[in-house]
């Protein structure tokens, strides 16, 4: 499947060029949900990107990315991210906190076209 992906700087107000990505499943960080539908919100949502240098303008820290699905995938693979690298001890932690999956998964909302195509699954 593939997700269309951008950057865009906060600093300078510019976008870096929009790619397609192809990846073989979604790895949803899961530290701030409890919930599938949560965790797709905080993967597709704008996320600030804190060390990262924008290439336009050079400034650190007011990079942020964003997801979106080009296309509605024929299936899709949903991978928990459980593992956080924490900075201060120099080593990752397994989050073991349950997650609980819905039956039904609406990916509609983060499609990059959202009225032009059905895009929502059944969880099997
Ligand atoms: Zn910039």
């Amino acid at each position: 499947m593939f997700v269309f992906f951008q950057r865009h700087c906060r600093a300078c107000n510019k976008s870096g060029e929009p790619e397609n990505l192809e990846v073989f499943d979604l790895s949803l960080p899961i530290t701030n949900a409890n919930e599938t539908q949560t965790a797709l919100d905080i993967f597709f949502g704008n996320t600030e990107l804190d060390d990262a240098v924008c290439s336009m303008c050079n400034k650190v820290g007011f990079l942020e990315e964003k997801h979106r699905l080009p296309e509605a995938p024929s299936v899709v693979v949903i991978h928990l991210k459980r593992f956080v690298f924490d900075r201060q001890k120099v080593h990752s932690q397994k989050d073991d906190k349950n997650v609980r999956f819905k039956m039904d998964i609406d990916l509609e909302p983060y499609a990059l076209s959202p009225d032009k195509e059905e895009v929502s699954f059944e969880f099997i």
